[in-house]
């Protein structure tokens, strides 16, 4: 079925790069006669799931929605997918990103932008937006995202998703295909929290093969979120941070991104949870800080495109020199806004200006997790609108990359404090969804999954 509806909406949609229907067909047939053999099977046998782009899969084309990857087939799976496949899930296909993630609206992808089906002249956030219109458009029933910065929660909350970035270093980064190291960490975006809880504990838990990864077992995902859809918040102390939108931190939100959000906060309420507002005055450096650190990381990490190892080569015709074909192809292999990444991470780390740059936001980061350390001292979870707008219409931003990072101003926080955080859908704006935003504290991603599922 999901097969059918890609075939007939996705070239409006845009949604996948790659799919390959016999391979899906031929995988549910052997979950079909495994189970008619008697073998026993997990719960999520059988279950079709989209996968970004970014996650390296074993013989099937794999591009980070870059050009320098174009043709390259990976020779191994990453964690995330060899965890999907062990759990007998169906890989319907890999979706469109913005080019090596770096965006907030997929239009950066190398291989044309994805529409929101909730509107097809609006983007579907960024830049997990191949996963996040798959799902919203019915043609996947859930799919894998990755968060740098609010990959996966962004554009869930402008496709009217639940969307969970978990806590770093408690989902395998092995075979995702790196952006900002410190940083990326790959989710699950569905349409209920449930589905979201499900999907994560299919992928989390520890993995020799990331050394970030965390020795720890996952909390009860699941079970707390089908205990906080039973909706008793009765003593959760919620923390409304200022920063995100409160008095005096109001520029760039959309007022009817703010009504939702108080609706939401209002709703805790009733359910029994303690407001109070918190104020993290390091977050309003976040949007500053994470302008740094990743392109800095991502300069460093994009350096193996060389046209030696993977993918695209060019003019490689017997008369160059190595130097020259790897220039020519990493100037025709990436786009601008890689460019423009690689370009600020480099002078961020060059000698003489580390300690000005690199440096000076790496005190902020460290100033933003004792933000949340204070705040967490007399809060359970904290909460936030998810992006300061809703959906807005293709093309506005491209020329205005200081516009486009905007969106991640919520998000960041989470990011450089490595905790976790979900979006949940939250109402409407004009007929757009908004998302609500619980960041918790680390490994405690089952308060994340309780109190979107009360809200939902
Ligand atoms: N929009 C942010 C960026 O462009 C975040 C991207 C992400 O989380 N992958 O870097």
């Amino acid at each position: 079925a999901y097969l059918d509806r890609i075939a007939a909406e996705d070239l409006e949609v845009a949604a996948y790069l790659h799919v390959d229907a016999e391979a899906a067909l031929k995988q549910a047939a052997e979950v079909d006669a495994a189970r008619a053999a008697g073998t026993e099977l997990g719960p999520l046998a059988g279950v079709p799931v989209a996968l970004k782009d970014v996650v390296v899969t074993e013989g099937v084309p794999t591009t980070s929605g870059s050009k320098i990857l174009e043709g390259w087939l990976p020779p191994y799976d990453a964690t995330v997918a060899a965890r999907l496949k062990a759990a007998g899930t169906v890989l319907l296909g890999k979706t469109n990103m913005d080019e090596f993630a770096m965006g907030s609206s997929t239009e950066n992808s190398a291989y044309g932008a994805t529409k929101n089906p909730w509107d097809a002249e609006r983007v579907p956030g960024g830049s997990s937006g191949g996963s996040s219109a798959a799902v919203a458009g019915f043609l996947a029933p859930w799919a894998i995202g990755t968060d740098t910065g609010g990959s996966i929660r962004q554009p869930a909350a402008v496709t009217g998703l639940v969307g969970h970035k978990p806590t770093y270093g408690s989902v395998s980064r092995y075979g995702l295909i790196a952006f900002s190291s410190s940083l990326d960490q790959a989710g699950p975006m569905a349409r209920t929290v449930l589905d979201a809880a499900l999907l994560h504990e299919a992928i989390g838990g520890h993995d020799p093969r990331d050394s970030t990864s965390i020795d720890a077992p996952l909390p009860p995902l699941a079970e707390c979120a089908r205990r906080g859809a039973e909706g008793d918040l009765a003593g959760l102390r919620v923390g409304v941070v200022r920063e995100l939108g409160g008095e005096g931190h109001r520029d760039g939100y959309e007022p009817g991104v703010l009504a939702r959000f108080a609706e939401g906060v209002e709703q805790l309420r009733a359910l029994g949870a303690e407001i109070r507002e918190v104020s993290c005055p390091a977050f309003d450096l976040g949007l500053a800080a994470y302008y740094l650190i990743a392109p800095s990381e991502a300069s460093s990490n994009l350096a193996r495109f060389d046209g030696v190892r993977y993918g695209l080569r060019v003019g490689d015709d017997g008369t160059r020199d190595l130097d020259t074909v790897m220039a020519l192809t990493r100037e025709a292999g990436f786009g601008a806004e890689v460019k423009r990444r690689i370009i600020l991470g480099t002078y961020a780390l060059s000698s003489g200006y580390y300690e000005a740059y690199y440096g000076q936001a790496q005190k902020v980061r460290t100033l933003i997790g004792r933000d949340f350390s204070n705040a967490f001292e007399g809060c359970d979870v904290l909460v936030s609108p998810t992006s300061p707008t809703v959906a807005w219409p293709l093309g506005a931003r491209v020329d205005d990359p200081l516009a486009m990072y905007a969106a991640d101003l919520c998000t960041l926080p989470a990011s450089l404090a490595g905790l976790p955080a979900i979006s949940v859908p939250c109402g409407l704006v004009d007929g757009l969804p908004v998302g609500f935003q619980v960041m918790a504290p680390a490994l405690a991603d089952d308060r994340c999954y309780r109190v979107a599922a009360a809200l939902e």
